[in-house]
């Protein structure tokens, strides 16, 4: 029986992991090495050892309706996308409200997790943590690793020819705070990411000028979508992923190609994807159309070679003069503290695990990682709703597939992890992409907390409504079953009340 749960992290994915374990009747210890709650949200100036570190203008892509907790939604009066310093706010909040910090041991760095030697009869692991310099072993029923990742930088200079004699600094985004001491620069940032954009559109506020420099393309999406409502309030909706499954993928892809030029067309800005039916994740940044516009930042292919004070583009025009690189290439996976991390990662970065959060070889299934699916959906309700699979599997309560001598009897379901495995253009790793409303649902039907929305059109007709052609909102997910919480009809009858406000 699973009853002690070792919990690696406290950012948004370890509090989730928390509190499902306590509801769940279990006994969660949080290992934080850091003196704070939130993760990557709690922005320091400088940044941390083995932490993700921030910008200090990290806005939200996500809307609060969007991604809050499922059973914890925002204040009122908070604006739609938030400041960084908001967002760890609300962050705090639950932690306090849900009683989770007692829970939490801060300054304790995981520095070990291995499986004991009974593992296989037992599923139990040893955690090794450190705290002041001491040294501590402990033994765990099942551990939920919540470490982050946005933490280890991609820096792959051997792809940059030349870049040894550059004369002008470069650095990683994850070393960039603010702007003021790049102004007058020439600066080039590498890497259409949302850092890469983000990082670009402010530092052309004072540099001389920006140059962004990119392989691939991409879509750049607004936050203010239609009639200025929050993009993900309309485009993440059941009823699209519905249309999106029914239709022929060549109408589709069209739709698709369509949705994402409707704010401006990509190609006249050099920034079409080569891809451009790829579903990949979507840059989320206001102001670079117009940034570009104005001439303050210039779009570049890929960079061909550097020297020592100018730089060759792949096609053949030459910068001189640039001082500043900045790197937005990216993060690599790594979990430093598995005494195995074959566990979690395979072969060449890639990362297999069960759903997007079981390592599918171990002899138990005791282990989870949480947070690393990518979605065009926000992290927040995702590591929420896995963590509360996640918790049913340790304590055998799942009703879905069998565990059998290490592996799922049934491969077959439709988010076997291979077929979701999308590869990072910048960063080579590979990510485990999926449809955010369908990869919800796997999850939820799979723990009886999936809204049945015929039911619901004979039971509750306004609210069916809401939940077929309204946003997918979290709170959807708190409407049946284990964990259900009083409040979720409301929230949803009133979500468009609070988006206004
Ligand atoms: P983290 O926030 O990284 O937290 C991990 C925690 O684990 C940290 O506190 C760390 O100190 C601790 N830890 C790590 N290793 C150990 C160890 N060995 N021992 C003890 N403690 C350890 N997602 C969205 O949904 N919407 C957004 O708008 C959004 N914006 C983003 C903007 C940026 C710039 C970036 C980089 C990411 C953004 N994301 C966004 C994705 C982001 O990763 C998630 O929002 C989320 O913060 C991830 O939370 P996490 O808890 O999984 O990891």
């Amino acid at each position: 029986m699973v009853r002690r749960v070792a919990v690696v992290g406290a950012g948004v994915s370890g509090l989730a992991a928390t509190k499902c374990c306590l509801e769940e009747g279990l006994e969660p210890t949080c290992f934080e090495q850091s003196e704070n709650v939130g993760g990557l949200w709690h922005y320091t100036d400088q940044a941390e050892e083995g932490r993700a570190s921030i910008y200090r203008t990290v806005f939200t892509n996500s809307c609060k309706e969007m991604m809050c907790y499922s059973d914890f939604p925002f204040p009122d009066d908070h604006p739609n996308y938030m400041h960084n310093a908001r967002l760890q706010h609300y962050i705090c909040k639950y932690a306090e409200h849900f009683d989770l910090l007692q829970h939490i041991r801060f300054k304790t760095l995981v520095t070990k997790v291995k499986k004991r030697p009974d593992f296989s009869v037992t599923g139990q692991w040893e955690v090794v943590t450190r705290r002041d310099g001491k040294e501590e072993t402990a033994i765990f029923d099942a551990v939920m690793v919540c470490s982050g990742h946005h933490v280890y930088p991609n820096l792959p200079l051997a792809e940059f020819p030349g870049i040894q004699k550059f004369k002008g600094c470069y650095f990683h985004s994850r070393e960039y705070k603010e702007p003021e001491k790049f102004r007058g620069k020439k600066v080039l940032v590498i890497g259409l990411g949302n850092s890469g954009c983000d990082i670009a559109v402010e530092l052309s506020t004072v540099a001389s000028q920006v140059y962004l420099s990119s392989r691939s393309g991409s879509w750049v999406m607004s936050r203010v979508w239609d009639n200025g409502y929050p993009w993900d309030m309309l485009v993440i909706t059941r009823f699209r992923t519905w249309l999106g499954n029914i239709l022929p993928r060549v109408i589709s892809d069209w739709l698709y190609v369509r949705g994402m030029n409707r704010f401006f067309k990509h190609e006249n800005f050099g920034l079409m994807p080569l891809d451009r039916t790829s579903r990949k994740e979507p840059v989320f940044n206001d102001d670079l159309p117009s940034r570009i516009a104005c001439g303050m930042v210039v779009m570049k292919p890929n960079v061909k070679e550097f020297r020592e004070t100018s730089v060759l583009f792949q096609d053949g025009t030459v910068q001189d003069d640039v001082d500043v690189v900045v790197f937005a290439t990216g993060y690599g996976y790594s979990y430093p503290f598995m005494e195995d991390d074959s566990i979690i990662k395979c072969r060449d970065n890639q990362v297999t695990l069960y759903k997007g959060i079981l390592p599918p070889r171990l002899e138990k299934p005791t282990m989870a990682v949480i947070g690393l699916v990518q979605s065009l959906g926000p992290i927040i309700p995702t590591a929420d709703l896995q963590c509360r699979w996640a918790v049913k599997v340790f304590q055998g309560r799942w009703l879905g597939k069998c565990w059998v001598k290490g592996y799922f009897l049934f491969m077959g379901s439709s988010l076997s992890q291979q077929q979701h495995a999308g590869r990072n253009q910048k960063s080579g790793r590979t990510t485990l992409q999926t449809d955010y409303i369908t990869y919800m649902d796997e999850l939820a039907s799979a723990i009886g907390v999936k809204p049945n929305v015929l039911k619901l059109l004979l039971t509750d007709p306004q609210l069916a409504l809401k939940v077929f052609f309204g946003p997918c909102s979290p709170y959807q997910f708190r409407l049946v079953g284990p964990g259900k919480w009083s409040g979720a009809r409301k929230a949803i009858l009133t979500q468009w009340d609070r988006t206004l406000q």
